[in-house]
Parts: structure tokens; C-alpha cells; sequence
């Protein structure tokens, strides 16, 4: 039987194939506690959290269920949700404080949901590609660099309602 591989299968340049299913979403309820091996998660009374002083609690629990969260195996599939595409020659005289805000955004996300996360920040020619496991946390990107930058900023949902593009440029 050939397995089906179309919903990994990711291509930047030409998208993916439309899918309502999110693979990674665990189908039965997990048991708790569970701890994600790879990021230090901890899911217990049904919420995720990276609470570490809970994390060290349950480590040596026998009772501890060990996964690899949701997050992290988008991340180790290179499953996007978000991408975000920075563009143009301010870009780059702006590096340096333009990295800054996308590092506090990422850090703030994580806070708040430890399933937002940027999975790799590329450079590809002259541009700078983002991708993220969350398409709220993409358009939340691309929305605070226009506002701190200005700039043209693109959000389209459109042809994958699984990936939402983000695309933002300014030359000057
Ligand atoms: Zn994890």
C-alpha cells in the first residue's frame, strides 16, 4: 500500500495540496501528565504549558506519559502553518532591529501559547523567510513590522486554508 505522504509534503514555490487535516492534531484525548521530550511542555488538566518548575516536578514521575508534542513534530516534519516573506533593501539596513522584533514577538507568542512558535527564520537571496507552526502568529508578524515600519504588507488566506502567506516589503 502507498502510504500517503501528500499532507508532509511541502513545497514553498508551488503550496500544498489543499488539506483539512492537521496531522498532528493527536486524535484520542492524551494521557496526564504528559511531557514533550523535546521541548519540555507539560500537558496536564487538559492545558499545555511550559511551566519548568512543573516540568521538574513530573520528570521523575513514573505516572509521566513522554511524547513529542503537537508543536514539535510540525517542527521536525518542517510543517509550516505560517510563512512569512520579508522583502527589500530597507530589510537589510534594517536588520538588526527588524531581528529584534521578531524575536520579542516569537518570545511573547510562546508565552502565551507554547504551540506559536517560529520554526526556522531563512535567508533566501534577498529576502528573509519566516515560518511558524500557527498562521495567527504569521500575520501577527507581518502586522507589527508594518506598524513599527511601515512598508507594504500582503496577508493572503487564499488557495490553502491550512497556510496563511504573509508577505511584507519596502525598498526605502
Ligand atoms: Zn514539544
Amino acid at each position: 500500500m502507498k502510504k500517503d505522504t501528500r499532507k508532509y509534503g511541502i513545497s514553498s514555490k508551488r503550496g500544498r495540496q489543499p488539506t483539512n487535516l492537521d496531522p498532528f492534531k493527536p486524535e484520542e484525548a492524551l494521557k496526564e501528565p504528559s511531557l514533550c521530550t523535546t521541548c519540555k511542555t507539560v500537558y496536564q488538566q487538559q492545558r499545555w504549558s511550559l511551566d519548568q518548575e512543573e516540568y521538574r516536578k513530573l520528570e521523575n514521575d513514573p505516572k509521566t506519559n513522554w511524547i513529542t508534542c503537537p508543536a514539535c513534530q510540525k517542527i521536525a516534519a518542517g510543517y509550516p502553518e505560517g510563512i512569512v516573506t520579508l522583502s527589500g533593501s530597507y530589510l537589510w539596513k534594517h536588520e538588526e532591529e527588524i531581528q529584534q522584533i521578531l524575536k520579542n514577538e516569537e518570545h511573547k507568542a510562546l508565552e502565551k501559547n507554547p504551540f506559536e512558535r517560529v520554526i526556522r527564520k531563512i535567508r533566501d537571496d534577498d529576502k528573509l523567510v519566516i515560518e511558524t507552526t500557527d498562521k495567527k502568529l504569521a500575520e501577527h508578524l507581518g502586522r507589527v513590522l508594518h506598524k513599527a515600519h511601515r512598508g507594504k504588507l500582503d496577508i493572503s488566506w487564499a488557495g490553502d486554508p491550512d497556510l496563511c502567506r504573509v508577505s511584507w516589503e519596502r525598498m526605502l
